[in-house]
């Protein structure tokens, strides 16, 4: 079984869609010590609420419907991002749809935690391992990229 060592200092990366990102500031600002404990990305409007919100460093992408979102899901293809907190509107429709069903595609491919609303985060962020290494499995590609094509 394939796995990669997730350190305590978790690589977070924070989203949120227009109409949630009250929510999401809100979230953040309560939980604003627990989150210092780890690396912060968001996408560009996010990040910059984020940043203003909480007065910490907060790595930016690109604003999600310029290819933010396709940036995050890039960087959890690398293995660079260990956990997804994606506050998406489930009553609007985005721009950006085909984007962000690829985001959350890519952290279903690659094993990562995704909280997509208030609960969810709360559950993630206040969970044992969040501060702890965690041996995270990998999903076994190898019959995929072995395939007779
Ligand atoms: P934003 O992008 O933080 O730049 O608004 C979020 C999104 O809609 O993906």
């Amino acid at each position: 079984m394939n796995s990669k060592t997730l350190l305590a200092r978790k690589r977070v990366a924070l989203v949120a869609h227009d109409n949630m990102k009250a929510q999401l500031v809100e979230w953040a600002k309560y939980n604003k010590a627990t989150l210092l404990k780890h690396q912060l990305f968001a996408t560009g409007t996010t990040g910059t609420l984020l940043e203003d919100a909480l007065d910490v460093h907060i790595t930016k992408l690109m604003s999600g419907p310029l290819g933010g979102d396709q940036q995050i899901g890039a960087l959890i293809a690398e293995g660079k991002i260990d956990v997804l907190v994606f506050f998406w509107d489930p009553m609007s429709a985005q721009p950006h749809d085909p984007d962000i069903k690829a985001l959350l595609r890519l952290g279903a491919v690659w094993n990562i935690p995704i909280a997509c609303n208030r609960s969810s985060a709360d559950f993630l962020l206040t969970s044992p391992i969040m501060n702890q290494e965690y041996e995270a499995t990998l999903p076994d590609y190898a019959s995929y990229l072995n395939r007779k094509v």
